[in-house]
């Protein structure tokens, strides 16, 4: 006997938890299904957090859920060559030169107001290359009446930044140095790409859209936020299951039938809204069988890999900076010494080697004595493999790394855990480990995510959506293409 539900959703990451939200509240109560044993996806549990500061989270969605989770504002930290710390909250910046600070503040708040004008595009689907109806002409209609709103010399600048590199951005508007370090980190952050990669402003420009580049945590942090979505999936008739691995999707007179789990279990249902990676979701589950060639070789040739190592240090103490300043749970740690430093640790990495000198960003968890460290430019696939004295080298250089910020890092260092791209890879089953489930660059982006022809969330098997990181916009604890991935699914019931 095979059971039957209205919509299934494969994963529940938090883009997973959103869609079932959405859906939940329009009557149509999902069964999301988890292959590990338990929710938040890389959000994680108490035990491990692959992703620990869900900054980006958009408030909007949040709203259209009901969930009243309010949000405290972060700042990040950065270390100056003289050893003093520089802090940075939203667009204003202290322990620096003014000089620095003011060109610094200047940018950012030119960078949040185009960040501004584009983010509406996030908040819906991206315009199609080839539809033309009514809807898709208003809605790209808003998005240029909010970017004529940057006026003539505003737009010109976003036209001209937006596909350029950041390093020169950097270069030309506030000399590299501390401050560089950190737009070069965001703007490159979870992809495989170096400061000096055409199109690595608009990264930059996408992490600046929540908040109008201010990072907000949600009060009591990740596990909060699960608690809060997966308690709207259940209160609205929802249901979530852990350990329950979706191993193909199935298809009847072709159109969406359902699932059938690694157990053998068959579960019915007429939508299927996958979170895992587009390439997972459509090769693996579904099959190459259902899609057409040219469709199969776009999805196998998408970009996938990742370059994010996290490293989890457990402390005696809480840690502090050379001049003394205590990291508290407020704030986040970038450390790099410039965006020519981000740069030298992408080279190593483009050719499959170990960064010498990692760069990272690190947050300090007080009620668990944890400093999560996540290291950029980690190959998934190193040369000769992820050995084990490759674990202890990366291990090693990162320790190096933090201690010439934290001096008694050595002393006060418990024990490591750390997950390679490829640990990530296993346990989360996305391809490369990836940040965003599928790179984050121009080719992959819009009306092009996750690849030509398969924006839009809707698949060409009717009844299949892709709602996770890889569709658009893209990664981050966002909650967008959740979000937008079940409307998609809500307005494809009612044609
Ligand atoms: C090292 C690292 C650090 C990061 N740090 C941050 C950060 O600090 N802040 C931030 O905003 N973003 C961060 N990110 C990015 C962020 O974690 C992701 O973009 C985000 O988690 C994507 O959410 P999702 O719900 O789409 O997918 P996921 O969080 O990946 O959830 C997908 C879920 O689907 C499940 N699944 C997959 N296949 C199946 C299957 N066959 N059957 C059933 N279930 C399945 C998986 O187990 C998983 O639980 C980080 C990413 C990495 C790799």
């Amino acid at each position: 006997m095979s059971e039957a539900r209205e919509a299934i959703i494969i994963g529940a990451g938090h883009n997973g938890l959103v869609a079932a939200g959405l859906l939940a509240r329009k009557e149509i109560r999902p069964l999301v299904l988890e292959a590990r044993d338990h929710i938040g996806g890389m959000l994680g549990d108490q035990s491990f957090r692959v992703s620990p500061m869900p900054f980006s989270l958009r408030p909007e969605f949040l709203r259209a859920l009901d969930i009243d989770l309010p949000a405290v504002p972060m700042a990040t930290l950065v270390a100056s060559p003289s050893g003093k710390t520089i802090r940075v909250s939203g667009n204003r910046v202290e322990g620096c030169d003014t000089a620095d600070a003011e060109a610094y503040e200047q940018l950012a708040r030119r960078l949040a107001r185009q960040a501004e004008a584009l983010s509406g595009m996030l908040l819906r689907p991206p315009p199609s290359l080839d539809g033309n109806s009514f809807r898709e002409l208003l809605s790209l209609a808003r998005t240029g009446l909010k970017l004529r709103g940057l006026g003539k010399t505003g737009l010109r600048d976003l036209l001209r930044i937006a596909l350029s590199n950041v390093h020169d951005l950097i270069d030309d508007e506030i000399g590299d140095g501390p401050l560089g370090a950190l737009l070069a980190m965001d703007a490159t952050l979870g992809g495989a790409m170096g400061p000096r990669s055409p199109g690595t402003v608009l990264p930059l420009l996408y992490r600046m859209t929540a908040n109008a580049g201010q990072r907000m945590m949600p009060a009591g942090g990740p596990t909060a936020l699960v608690k809060a979505l997966a308690s709207k999936v259940e209160t609205a008739g929802g249901e979530v299951r852990t350990n329950a691995p979706v191993k193909r999707i199935l298809v009847e007179d072709d159109r969406v039938a359902g699932v059938c789990l690694e157990s053998g279990e068959i579960i019915r249902a007429p939508l299927v809204l996958s979170t895992a990676a587009p390439g997972t979701t459509l090769l693996e589950m579904l099959g190459p069988e259902y899609l057409d060639a040219e469709f199969v070789r776009r999805c196998r040739k998408m970009a996938s890999a990742g370059m994010v190592a996290r490293l989890d240090f457990e402390l005696s103490a809480a840690p502090a900076l050379a001049d003394g300043t205590q990291l508290t749970a407020s704030d986040r740690l970038v450390i790099a010494e410039n965006a020519a430093a981000v740069e030298a640790a992408f080279n190593a990495a483009k050719y499959r080697g170990l960064p010498e000198r990692p760069v990272m960003e690190a947050c300090y968890d007080a009620g668990r004595g944890l400093l999560s460290v996540s290291a950029q430019f980690i190959p998934c696939n190193p040369e000769g493999g992820w050995t084990k004295v490759l674990r202890l080298k990366l291990e090693k250089a990162v320790k190096g790394e933090i201690a010439r910020i934290i001096p008694d890092f050595s002393k006060l260092v418990l024990s490591t855990v750390l997950m390679t791209p490829q640990d990530i890879e296993t346990a989360y089953r996305v391809p490369g480990g990836h940040w965003h489930h599928g790179e984050f660059r121009i080719d992959q982006l819009l009306m092009l995510r996750p690849f030509d022809g398969a924006s839009n969330y809707r698949m060409p098997v009717e009844g299949l959506y892709l709602c996770g990181a890889g569709a658009h916009p893209g990664g981050d604890i966002s909650g967008a293409p959740g979000f937008n991935g079940a409307r998609a699914a809500l307005a494809g019931r009612r044609r």
